[in-house]
């Protein structure tokens, strides 16, 4: 990576301002699901380490109105960061004044604050949000260096990590940055051979940025999920009641054209009368019968995908092969796993929420190099797009 990273700058004794990614599921309180807390914790160790006073803030949830602030403190966050790091950790209830740059200048090196959610000044006119550039000059007018450790936010300008790059402060990378900006980079910019994309999910319209941008960069891209259908139409053949995108027919036709035989189509499906766990399944080559909806890959498309992977060098996933949430539609993207699972010394890339959520659940996740912490980030550095947040990262 051409970027800075907090190994090319100098921390001790230095006020370092560190924007992590703590938007974390809370409810009443409770922490659902601390993963994003532990991703950020090497670049936070590391500045400690250092010798740093890390002064650490995030966005959670969204913010838009006085009301909304309810139940999205960070205080909870902050608390089990403290558990985390075994040690304590200030929280400051204030995105700005008095109270918090006294607590900052009362650090000692090595010290942790973690200050408030930062979409609390979205209230006031979006500030956050909308990048305001005094907002972005105040918080960097706390600090002495800037880490940018919020891949999650990468793809979205705001004032918390574009408006404080903006002002030139010393702007790096943290490692979480750094670690998704490698895997996702390499895979898509200078992958290992053959590169495979594995692109399901449930919409077209999602995904088009990316197969465009795969198209030549990719081996094989293979098609999966409710977007299937919509290729389905696109060369003229019976779908049922399957999920389809009416208004990307024609584009979904010039994908296939443009992609050749780099585009893999299932030819086969798992299909129900309902969109529900609780009917009887149908299983059918190519078309889906009147009446049926398209809900999983079938057995032969997940032989065939099997044997497309095989000896595949870096792999790309984003999107599930069917609804897995529920069981009767949940094979193919177990298939799936398995059979990047089964690969030797390829780099496997899980880019996608939902992917990433299905990977997790369904008892996979530890087979894959890397899961990317960052959905919609990861979508966009698929797209081949230019991150903000990446863009404003000192280069070395
Ligand atoms: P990701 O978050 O990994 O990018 P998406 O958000 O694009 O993935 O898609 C995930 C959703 O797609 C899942 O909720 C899944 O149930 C749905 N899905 C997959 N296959 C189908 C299908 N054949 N019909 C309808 N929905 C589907
Ligand atoms: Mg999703």
């Amino acid at each position: 990576m051409a970027k800075k990273t907090v190994k090319d700058i100098d921390l001790k004794d230095k006020k370092v301002l560190v924007r992590v990614d703590f938007n974390v599921p809370l409810k009443d309180g409770v922490i659902g699901d601390d993963t994003r807390i532990k991703a950020a914790l090497p670049t936070i160790q590391y500045v400690i380490d250092q010798g740093g006073k890390a002064i650490l803030f995030s966005h959670l949830g969204r913010v838009k109105t006085e009301e909304d602030k309810a139940g999205k403190s960070l205080a909870p966050v902050a608390k089990r960061l403290g558990e985390l790091l075994g040690k304590d950790v200030t929280f400051v209830p204030e995105t700005r004044g008095k109270e918090l740059e006294d607590a900052i200048n009362n650090m000692k090196d090595g010290d942790v604050l973690v200050f408030e959610n930062t979409r609390f000044e979205d209230v006031d006119g979006k500030k956050e949000s909308k990048n305001d550039p005094e907002l972005g000059k105040y918080w960097a007018s706390l600090g002495d260096v800037f880490v940018n450790d919020a891949f999650g936010t990468a793809h979205r300008a705001h004032a918390s990590n574009v408006g404080i790059a903006s002002t030139g402060i010393p702007t790096v990378a943290g490692f979480l940055m750094e670690k998704e900006i490698k895997f996702i980079g390499e895979a898509v910019e200078d992958p290992k051979r053959p590169m495979i994309a594995i692109l399901g999910g449930a919409k077209v319209s999602d995904k088009i940025g990316v197969i465009e941008n795969l198209i030549p960069k990719a081996d094989k891209i293979l098609i999966g999920g409710g977007m299937t259908y919509t290729f389905y139409k696109a060369k003229g053949m019976e779908i049922g009641n399957s999920l389809v995108e009416e208004d990307k027919v024609d584009l979904a036709k010039s994908l296939i054209e443009k992609a050749g035989d780099k585009l893999v189509l299932p030819v086969d499906s798992i299909t129900a009368a309902e969109f529900s766990n609780d009917v009887p399944t149908e299983e059918h080559a190519g078309d889906v019968p009147v009446g049926q909806m398209g809900l999983d890959i079938g057995p032969e498309t997940i032989a065939l995908f099997a044997q497309t992977l095989a000896g595949a060098k870096t792999v790309v996933w984003n999107g599930p092969m069917g609804v897995f949430e529920m069981s009767n539609f949940a094979r193919g993207t177990i298939g799936v796993c398995e059979a990047i699972a089964n690969l030797e010394g390829a780099t496997t890339i899980i880019g996608g929420g939902d992917s990433a959520a299905a990977a997790e659940q369904l008892g996979f996740a530890d087979k894959f190099t890397h899961i990317s912490t960052g959905g919609g980030a990861s979508l966009e550095l698929l797209e081949g797009k230019e991150l903000p947040g990446l863009a404003t990262i000192n280069d070395k």
